[in-house]
């Protein structure tokens, strides 16, 4: 007989905090239904440059076709970290050389392997509230102990970040500083130097997401944070996904030469490398001049369903909600009045057609009942009006 009982479980305890994202749940059950739907968090893959990746692709077989096939270093393809490198000295990273440059499988990995070279189970994360669902996940699984700061219209609520600074424990410092996800608000400068100021001050780690730098509608870029002091623990991360195509999995991430040789490291034992033949597309994308001129068009038809969204939220949310004015990125983050629930409000808003994520998922403590992330960027501007009418006129007959 073989043993009685519950199956032991063999999973590891890091899983315990590693659970399906309400985000994913509830994209599922959207998924081919007939909805408005304000909730994804993807681009429009109407815009994704097929045709020309198709040449390119092409172009790469043709005359590197062995390499492209080929394994490569895990640090990333030799003239894309050169790419890379000149394109961060622009934003403001003025040292980058290719050494500065970890080529990864998506931003996404940035933050994991961050995450991972960096937290022991119970270390402090200082992270803005709400933040990017997916970090905090990846933080989740590697059992980090949040600190978080509330975020306003100018970025994370410095004394308080200071407060928790002071208090120790703190390892790492997560920001987004620019259209961050979900709530769309861009750090001010002021904001920045301090909190570069404050993590190096207290030798903390910074982690600064620059997933959405290139979708800018209006206004002028500002310098990371990663640039506003003296602190070999930063460490940047920006992507392709969001300018090219996100399947193509390719984005990067700038620290320290030696903490780029740490997290090369790792990222080996776990894939080796980023995909050498669409490292080779992104690359080549962007030296045949294609980049600019697909980023002006992301610009110029994000900027129209922005401002649609907008008035349709003037029109219909005036006075009862409250919304932010993002400049750039793919988020609106709204407030229903208190006491009311975006989570369980969500059904009749779809019954109505429309679909939208409640913000709860977003932030690291339980709290944000009352918020919801509504992504612009999706839907042309006549389902926007539309849509942002419908989902007004159910949550208004809801409000107290
Ligand atoms: N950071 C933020 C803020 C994001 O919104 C996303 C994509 N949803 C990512 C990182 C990851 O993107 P990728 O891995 O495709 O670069």
């Amino acid at each position: 007989m073989r043993g009685t009982g519950a199956p032991r479980s063999l999973y590891a305890r890091r899983m315990e905090r590693v659970g399906p994202s309400a985000i994913m749940e509830l994209l599922k059950t959207t998924a081919g239904g007939d909805y408005i739907s304000f909730a994804s968090g993807l681009p429009d893959p109407t815009l994704y440059p097929a045709d020309l990746i198709r040449g390119i692709a092409d172009l790469v077989l043709t005359a590197d076709g062995r390499a492209a096939l080929q394994y490569g270093p895990a640090e990333g393809h030799p003239p894309l970290r050169e790419y890379v490198a000149e394109m961060l000295r622009t934003r403001g990273l003025t040292d980058a050389t290719p050494e500065h440059i970890l080529i990864t499988n998506g931003s996404q990995q940035a933050l994991d392997l961050t995450a991972r070279a960096l937290l022991d189970p119970g270390d402090g994360v200082l992270i803005e509230s709400p933040s990017y669902l997916a970090a905090i996940q990846a933080f989740d699984s590697y059992d980090a102990h949040y600190h978080a700061v509330p975020m306003t219209e100018t970025g994370a609520d410095l004394d308080q970040a200071a407060e928790a600074l002071a208090g120790g424990g703190i390892k790492l410092a997560f920001t987004l500083p620019t259209f961050q996800n979900p709530m769309g608000v861009t750090t001010d400068l002021e904001t920045r130097q301090r909190l570069a100021e404050l993590a190096a001050e207290h030798r903390v780690a910074v982690l600064e997401d620059d997933a959405y730098h290139d979708l800018r509608y209006e206004g002028d870029p500002l310098p990371p944070v990663t640039a506003l002091a003296q602190n070999p623990w930063a460490i940047y991360t920006g992507t392709f996904s969001k300018t090219i195509a996100p399947g193509l999995r390719v984005g990067y991430l700038y620290a320290q030469p030696e903490v780029v040789t740490r997290l090369s490291q790792l990222k080996q034992i776990t894939d080796l490398h980023t995909g050498s033949f669409t490292q080779r597309i992104a690359l080549e994308f962007c030296r045949q001049g294609h980049l600019q001129p697909a980023v002006t068009r992301l610009r110029d038809t994000y900027r129209s369903r922005l401002a649609a969204m907008q008035t349709a939220l003037e029109e219909h949310a005036g006075g009862w909600m409250r919304w932010t004015r993002p400049q750039g990125g793919m988020f609106i983050f709204a407030w229903l009045p208190e006491g009311m629930d975006a989570m369980a409000l969500l059904p009749r808003v779809m019954d109505a057609g429309v679909v939208y994520v409640p913000g709860k998922s977003f932030f690291p403590v339980d709290t944000g009942a009352n918020t919801l992330r509504l992504n612009f960027v999706s839907a042309d501007e006549n389902a926007i009006t539309a849509g942002i009418a419908t989902l007004c006129r159910v949550l208004r007959e809801a409000a107290p």
